[in-house]
């Protein structure tokens, strides 16, 4: 049964690695700033500029919608791609502030549902973003998949090679309880379990997943 390979695998990777305290943040908003920010950059970057926002005192919706683009571009410089983030951000201020003034707390009354394909009309925002938006900002159950999920997923003959970001999210959304704490853990061990050790090279010596039936297919990723 999946669900009970899913299971073993949240258990053994939690014993191993216990609990990650994802998502780095002190506000909702820092959050979204940083699943925005992090595209295609390591967390040092993100946490540069994100030091740069907060030294500035800009670090809310209402201080950042009343900054020009290139001035966020400024600011955000560190997490690389910083114009292309800087309308992305602004993307998302303006959303918030077109349909609810300006106010995350007014997302509250908003399902999941809806509000991800809201999300995800936000030029700019990608699945993963607005998934990552929704568990770790907002505290909605929804799965965030990666690369390093996909990997450990096919690996562990979970899900075919080729299967999209919403096959793989469907895997573990619908095979879990609908539990944002336990979504929030889950993928942040992965996360731990990919950088670690399963790599484009799996590292399976010593793998919390190593008892585990697995390939070693490292055609994929
Ligand atoms: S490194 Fe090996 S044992 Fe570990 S998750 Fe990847 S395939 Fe599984």
């Amino acid at each position: 049964m999946i669900n009970e390979q899913l299971t073993e695998i949240y258990k053994l990777l939690f014993k191993r690695f216990g609990p990650q305290h994802w998502w780095p943040g002190e506000t909702q908003f820092e959050i979204i700033t940083g699943a925005i920010l992090t595209q295609n950059t390591n967390w040092a970057n993100v946490e540069k500029a994100i030091t740069n926002l907060k030294s500035a005192d800009l670090l809310t919706p209402e201080k950042l919608y009343h900054i020009s683009v290139s001035q966020l571009a400024e600011l955000i410089r560190p997490a690389g791609y910083y114009n292309i983030k800087a309308k992305r951000l602004k993307n998302f201020i303006n959303w918030l502030f077109e349909n609810y003034d300006g106010k995350l707390a007014n997302l509250e009354r908003i399902n999941t549902e809806q509000l991800r394909a809201e999300l995800l009309s936000i030029k700019g925002i990608g699945y993963e973003t607005a998934d990552s938006i929704l568990l770790y900002a907002l505290d909605r159950p929804v799965f965030v998949v990666d690369a390093y999920t996909a990997r450990v997923a096919f690996r562990h003959g979970l899900i075919e090679p080729d299967a999209d970001y919403e096959q793989l999210r469907e895997l573990f959304q619908s095979n879990l309880p609908q539990d944002a704490k336990l979504f929030n853990e889950y993928h942040a061990l992965l996360v731990k379990a990919g950088k670690e050790f399963c790599r484009p090279n799996a590292r399976c010596h010593n793998c919390p997943l190593e008892e585990l039936s697995h390939t070693l297919d490292n055609e994929y990723l």
